[in-house]
């Protein structure tokens, strides 16, 4: 069955972040003046107001900041899923992101919860992150 989600709206800005994660990369912007990570991506710097930056590799190692379950989802795609979970999520790195939590059952999902990347190949054109529970070495 065809994808039928969400596609990211890619501009120029934010062009380099969906270019790694097709390459399975998860990258932030880092500020050349002061050395800040951060996302969602900006021209400018939030602490510096620098408007040089340079894409950065993360290490794709977060924890939940803040979850929701979505019980109705907000289109007819995501509910055969539901309910499921969204959150912002922490990366080790610092910067917060959006993203759907997948691999774990919606009530075992907790602030705090370790966790890791990982790429949904969605289809030729697109691929997604997620964030999954990470095991404990
Ligand atoms: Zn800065």
């Amino acid at each position: 069955m065809p994808y039928e989600g969400f596609r990211p709206d890619i501009t120029p800005l934010d062009a380099p972040f969906w270019d790694a994660v097709r390459r399975h990369e998860l990258v932030v912007q880092r500020c050349d003046r002061c050395g800040q990570l951060r996302f969602v991506p900006s021209e400018r710097c939030r602490n510096c107001g620098s408007p040089s930056a340079t894409w950065t590799p993360v290490s794709g190692d977060a924890t939940v900041y803040t979850f929701s379950i979505v019980h109705r989802a907000p289109t007819p795609a995501y509910q055969a899923d539901a309910p499921y979970a969204i959150a912002y999520v922490q990366l080790t790195e610092g910067p917060r992101m959006p993203t759907r939590l997948v691999d774990v059952a919606p009530d075992a999902v907790a602030i705090g919860m370790p966790l890791e990347v990982v790429f949904d190949d969605v289809d030729d054109d697109l691929t997604l992150y997620r964030f999954r529970p990470k095991e404990s070495p």
